[in-house]
């Protein structure tokens, strides 16, 4: 008898997840049906340039048909519930999917409409987001206007897809205005719930020091309550006010609301999943992949890329009946763009935190941990290429999908020699 795959969202993790699998799965005995409510597959990491005009819109977007393996079915509609005990799954359209195992893989999404004020007159006016196309582009054009004044980065709550993004953005934004010879006009700042730059004690000493050297101020433990569109003031529950001329905010992040209506979600819709195999807590035949699940690891393509290696080779286990055996260890790597054409590299898990030192390999790399190279940031401009023609194809990559010690420095003293590549300036 048949057995039916279905995977709730085509983006990143979906999409690799859908193609490895087909190429794997016996077509007599699966098949694999992925369901997303449009053929727009968006590369994300290309919306943080968008706004300092390197890449086009339309670099950024194809059909999802045309990267998802011919034998894989797409469907397009909107999820509206899950119903777990008959195996099915309900589209807002009336249809109903029925499965032998569901991979939830719907991502994250920024919710503006959470926090007051946010989605107001100023909205697109002079409140930005870059986590959307139409967001990014919109800032494109704000900043293309502004030459002088308060431009305020905001981070309104954790987690969030991709967290370094803001400080990329940040970084960007800084090197762009001091390219137009507008940095002496424009009091940069940078407004986060955290209380130093990232989450990470090492990683937030180094991206802390790199705001102190820009001149980036630098606005810690800020809770948002509201925002004051017509004053253009951010409102902290502990009622500090930061005013800003231009706000790019990232809203809080959310998972799908039907994950919420089926009863499957956390307080933020994220489905509750063992951080090791991705297998709901509470149905065996339910996954989640990608920004979907609760892990404790960074919300990140990188992480979607490694954790469905580990899952695509446990389902192809539990396809034929034997037990899970491989284990996710929540590795995470991200490109920090930090300006002037250069870039941080940061390698993590569940245990280690970013460390410096080389990666992939011990003394030769090619590229540097913690420290500011244009490798790294040409690493990151060639990513796109390796997403579109590697990554979600499901190609095997020539890198372990668990993070490997191997080139990390531990000693900290060491590896403080250089976190600037100072031949290259
Ligand atoms: C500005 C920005 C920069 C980034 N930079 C990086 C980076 O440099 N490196 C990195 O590793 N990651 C980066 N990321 C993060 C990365 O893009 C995401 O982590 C990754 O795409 C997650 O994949 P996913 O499959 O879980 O979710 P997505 O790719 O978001 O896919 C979820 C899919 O589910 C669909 N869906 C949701 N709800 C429904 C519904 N009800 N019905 C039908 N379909 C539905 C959506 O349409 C979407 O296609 C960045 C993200 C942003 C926004």
């Amino acid at each position: 008898m048949t057995r039916n795959l279905l995977i709730l969202g085509a983006g990143t993790a979906g999409t690799m997840i859908a193609n490895k699998l087909r190429r794997a799965l016996p077509h007599d005995d699966w098949t694999i049906t992925v369901v997303d409510r449009d053929d727009r597959h968006l590369y994300q990491p290309g919306f943080l340039f968008v706004p300092f005009s390197d890449h086009s819109p339309a670099e950024l977007v194809r059909s999802r048909r045309s990267v998802l393996h011919e034998g894989v079915d797409l469907l397009l509609g909107e999820v509206d519930r899950v119903d777990p005990d008959t195996k099915s799954v309900e589209l807002q359209d009336g249809r109903v999917l029925t499965y032998d195992y569901l991979v939830i893989a719907s991502g994250t999404t920024p919710r503006p409409d959470q926090t007051p004020g946010m989605l107001g007159d100023q909205w697109r006016t002079s409140i930005f987001d870059f986590y959307t196309l139409a967001g990014s582009t919109a800032l494109a054009e704000a900043l293309r206007e502004f030459d002088h004044g308060r431009l305020v980065v905001h981070v309104t709550e954790m987690p969030i897809k991709c967290p370094v993004a803001p400080l990329e953005f940040t970084f960007l934004a800084d090197s762009w205005l001091r390219e137009r010879g507008l940095r002496d006009r424009v009091e940069l700042v940078y407004v986060t719930p955290l209380s130093g730059a990232f989450t990470q004690p090492i990683a937030s000493a180094r991206l802390g020091a790199m705001l102190e050297e820009r001149k980036i101020l630098l606005e810690a433990d800020f809770l948002v309550e509201s925002i004051d569109g017509e004053g253009k003031v951010l409102r902290s529950y502990d009622e500090r006010e930061v005013p800003f001329d231009l706000l790019v905010t990232v809203p809080l992040n959310m998972g799908a609301d039907f994950v919420a209506r089926s009863g499957l979600g956390d307080e933020l819709n994220y489905v509750p999943v063992d951080k090791h195999t991705l297998q709901s807590t509470r149905y065996p035949d339910i996954f989640a992949v990608g920004d979907a699940s609760n892990i404790p690891a960074s919300k990140a393509g990188s992480v979607a890329h490694f954790s469905a290696e580990i899952f695509t080779d446990n389902f192809l286990r539990l396809a034929e009946g034997r037990p899970m055996t491989g284990s996710f260890d929540g590795h995470a790597n991200c490109f920090v763009e930090s300006g002037d054409g250069k870039a941080l590299l940061i390698d993590f898990n569940y245990d280690t935190e970013p460390l410096p030192g080389k990666y992939p390999l011990p003394l030769v790399g090619p590229l540097d941990l913690l420290k500011e190279t244009r490798a790294n940031h040409f690493g990151k401009l060639a990513f796109r290429w390796v997403y579109w023609n590697v990554l979600l194809p499901g190609r095997p990559v020539p890198l372990p999908a668990h993070m490997s010690m191997v080139g990390k420095v531990l000693d900290l003293g060491r590896a403080d020699e250089g976190s600037t590549d100072k031949e290259e300036e």
